[in-house]
């Protein structure tokens, strides 16, 4: 099993390092000529060969083994292991992990755009896998020390699952009023405290768990520990039964004690807060290709029965009523995808991103939730049943507009930062 797994994760790498990295492609049209690091700026939905390569795996591990699963999880409230076994052996776990960590060593376009691909097929798989390559992978890769990244880069690229833990229950969009306590005892920290909603957890063999070191210096004090599952005094709490993403796990994180070393702080005491905000300004941008790849899933699920199914004698999409309907969501949807792919990009070069990663994920969350609620229209009453899956994508895509900054959350930070040109 182990040699299978790293056969497949070597020829996962093989399919991105070995591309030609500068070409690009644009999504779904070829421009092969197209250059990014030429001097000309390429369309915003240029990709480079190895991304659209990560693109066509993860949509293919989406069909072949995700999609047959969909509903029984779904109803189950569960992930089949199968399935993040799979995502670990294709690959599609560590996407940005540098090579030499056994990762992909792609981009954070890259990234996205599995986020993107698979939740066409299903939500709930897509955002494990976006909470583990954009936030827990890229919070070791970029602030751990080299002790902790050799540590865990390879087991998170491998076979270990991660779960970022920052909410709780008096603390959720006011995030860094967090009581969770860090008390220094000889070399060693003690964790105790409550953290709520936290996805992965039930699957999880790693924890980012946020806790205050020094409350006296208010968020100052918030520190990043890096705790594994079997810690002692660690325990997952049963799994919230919710409207959507079921298969997703959410559950509480209990800490009573745990009891980890200093080396386990993930960079500097006291700078957790900044790692939270820097790292969600992201993962707000996987957030948004989760909901662009829900969005375009729900019009996939929709567009062929609109041609099959006839009303008055006619194909329901040669009603004008209906076709243009559907222009709008495809023209809505292709803004929300290009508000994703600039965010991400300013990602990948240094480039400011706070105001875009809110608006990508604002205005993705939104065109996710009307487009499923339209097409559920479209289908009339069997969209209202669960034959075309569209009813679970409408449910799924709720989410959008609470996880990771909620959507006036993300208005205020707007608000803010276009205010603050014009003063
Ligand atoms: C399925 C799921 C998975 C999650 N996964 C994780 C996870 O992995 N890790 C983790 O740490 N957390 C996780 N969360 C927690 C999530 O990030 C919070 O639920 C979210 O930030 C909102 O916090 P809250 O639920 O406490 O709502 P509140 O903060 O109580 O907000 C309630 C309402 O008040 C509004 N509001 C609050 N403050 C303001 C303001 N200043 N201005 C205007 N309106 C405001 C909000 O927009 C919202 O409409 C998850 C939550 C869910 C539901």
């Amino acid at each position: 099993m182990l040699l299978q797994r790293a056969t497949s994760a070597r020829a996962a790498r093989r399919v991105v390092s070995g591309a030609a990295r500068l070409r690009a492609q644009c999504y779904s049209t070829s421009l092969a000529d197209v250059e990014l690091a030429a001097p000309q700026p390429a369309p915003l939905c240029a990709l480079l060969e190895e991304e659209q390569a990560m693109a066509e795996a993860a949509s293919r591990f989406a069909r072949e083994r995700v999609g047959p699963v969909v509903q029984s999880m779904d109803e189950a409230g569960k992930m089949e292991a199968d399935v993040i076994d799979g995502l670990f052996e294709h690959g599609l776990m560590g996407i940005e992990i540098a090579e030499e960590h056994g990762g992909c060593g792609a981009t954070f376009t890259a990234a996205c755009l599995v986020v993107e691909e698979l939740a066409k097929v299903d939500p709930a798989v897509s955002v494990m896998v976006d909470i583990h390559n954009t936030i827990i992978n890229n919070c070791v890769s970029r602030w751990a020390s080299p002790e902790l990244q050799r540590e865990w880069l390879p087991r998170l690229a491998s076979d270990t699952l991660g779960s970022f833990c920052l909410s709780e229950a008096g603390s959720g969009s006011d995030a860094f009023a967090l009581r969770c306590a860090a008390r220094r005892d000889g070399d060693d920290y003690l964790l105790s405290g409550e953290k709520l909603w936290i996805s992965n957890s039930a699957e999880a063999g790693v924890f980012l768990v946020m806790a205050n070191a020094a409350p006296e210096k208010g968020h100052r004090g918030i520190t990043c520990f890096v705790v594994p599952r079997e810690a002692a005094g660690l325990r997952v709490g049963p799994k919230e039964d919710k409207l959507g993403i079921r298969a997703s796990s959410t559950c509480p994180v209990l800490l009573d004690d745990v009891r980890v070393p200093a080396s386990a702080v993930l960079g500097e005491v006291g700078a957790g807060y900044r790692y939270a905000i820097e790292i969600l300004n992201e993962g707000r941008v996987g957030i948004g290709a989760q909901m662009v790849g829900l969005a375009q899933g729900a019009l996939d699920r929709t567009l062929p029965y609109l041609h099959e199914r006839r009303q008055f004698g006619t194909p329901l999409i040669e009603f004008q009523a209906v076709a243009h309907e559907v222009a709008d969501l495809t023209a809505e949807l292709h803004a929300a995808r290009l508000l994703v792919y600039d965010a991400a990009r300013r990602q990948e070069t240094g480039t400011p991103l706070v105001k875009e990663a809110a608006m990508a994920k604002l205005i993705a969350s939104r065109v996710a939730e009307k487009t499923a609620s339209k097409c559920i229209e479209l289908l009339g009453g069997v969209g209202f049943t669960k034959e075309y899956g569209v009813e679970k994508l409408y449910r799924d895509a709720k989410i959008g507009a609470i996880y990771e900054g909620t959507s006036n959350i993300q208005l205020n930070t707007i608000a803010k930062l276009v205010s603050a040109q014009y003063k």
